[in-house]
């Protein structure tokens, strides 16, 4: 028998767990040939949460929870999760219902047709302010323009990934993972499967403003390096106006006209040239920077799904 398992986050959730128990125990019973196990990740939520977890999990030997010290994060709570599955596929879904559990059996069908990462993508998005729209699609088209994978648009956590892609993701070592961006990154065959968002079952968003700068900025400085080439721009515009300057001075000069005064071109062209050199140096250490930070990532230089007629070589003995 094959097994499912689900990841739910929980942070302040104390108006959705148990609803959010109830329907995806259903869906998840109503599979026919799965097994199935629910991993609830309690990210330090310090209202009545773990305590009706702890409830379920006692009833439920499916249920099992994992419970941070303090709020670590949504992606933090995500990966702890993804360490736990047990199953052949994993599911990643929001504990408020705006996902809902029932789109999972068609999901699952798509996984065994053969996709490997089947992506949720939000055909519509019922219940949410029009600043959170205007935010996210601004987000989704700067980090597109930015960064040098693909990350779809309109995409969000909830998904279903096949075991041996999770095995990829648990093996990559960099803290402050994007999720969203490194199942892109990972490649393998995926699919948008497109299903309407719905509103929030209860309770309020758990994402304010400074979370989602947190995102935005985890997702672009982990995705691109395009904002450092933009300081080698600025230098070099820099050291262009500084000649343009000494042009001009020495046109005027020529051609008596304009009247600068003694002493301008000399300053002017010394601040703007100058100004363009460090430019220049700042980019040239940051490109070194920026390698570094590549190399810290760890992440590797490519993902090998299989080998064919290649053996797997064993360990060398010395
Ligand atoms: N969440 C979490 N830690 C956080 C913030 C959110 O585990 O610090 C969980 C939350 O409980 C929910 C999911 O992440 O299950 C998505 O959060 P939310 O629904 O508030 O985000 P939105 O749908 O508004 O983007
Ligand atoms: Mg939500």
């Amino acid at each position: 028998m094959k097994k499912i398992s689900v990841i739910i986050p929980m942070y302040y959730e104390e108006l959705v767990a148990e609803e959010c128990h109830k329907r995806m125990t259903t869906v998840l019973k109503s599979i026919d040939n799965y097994e199935y196990e629910i991993i609830y990740v309690n990210d330090g939520s310090k209202d009545k949460t773990l305590e009706i977890l702890e409830k379920i999990a006692k009833n439920d030997e499916n249920s099992k929870i994992v419970s941070f010290s303090r709020n670590f994060g949504h992606q933090a709570a995500v990966t702890a999760g993804l360490k736990e599955v047990t199953g052949d596929v994993a599911v990643i879904i929001d504990a408020d219902l705006q996902d809902p559990p029932e789109l999972i059996p068609e999901m699952l069908k798509l996984w065994e047709e053969g996709n490997e990462v089947v992506y949720g993508k939000r055909k519509t998005r019922d219940g949410e302010s029009i600043f959170k729209l205007m935010t996210a699609k601004m987000f989704y088209n700067t980090l597109n323009a930015l960064s040098d994978v693909d990350i779809p648009k309109d995409t969000g956590d909830f998904r279903l990934v096949d075991r041996k892609v999770v095995d990829k993701m648990n093996s990559l070592p960099e803290h402050n993972k994007f999720l969203r961006g490194l199942w892109s990154w990972l490649g393998y065959k995926q699919y948008a499967f497109e299903y309407e968002r719905k509103e929030r079952f209860a309770g309020k968003t758990k994402y304010p403003l400074k979370k989602m700068l947190k995102l935005a900025s985890d997702g672009i400085i982990g995705f691109s390096s395009k904002p450092i080439k933009f300081i080698g721009i600025l230098g070099c515009i820099s050291i262009i106006i500084s000649f343009l300057i000494l042009i001009y001075s020495l046109i005027s000069f020529i051609g008596n006209f304009g009247n600068i005064t003694a002493g301008w071109t000399s300053i002017m062209f010394a601040i703007t040239f100058f100004a363009g050199v460090q430019l220049l140096s700042l980019w040239m250490i940051s490109e070194y920077i920026g390698r570094i930070y590549d190399e810290t990532k760890g992440r590797p230089q490519y993902v090998i799904d299989k080998k064919i007629n290649i053996e797997e070589k064993e360990e060398t003995k010395k």
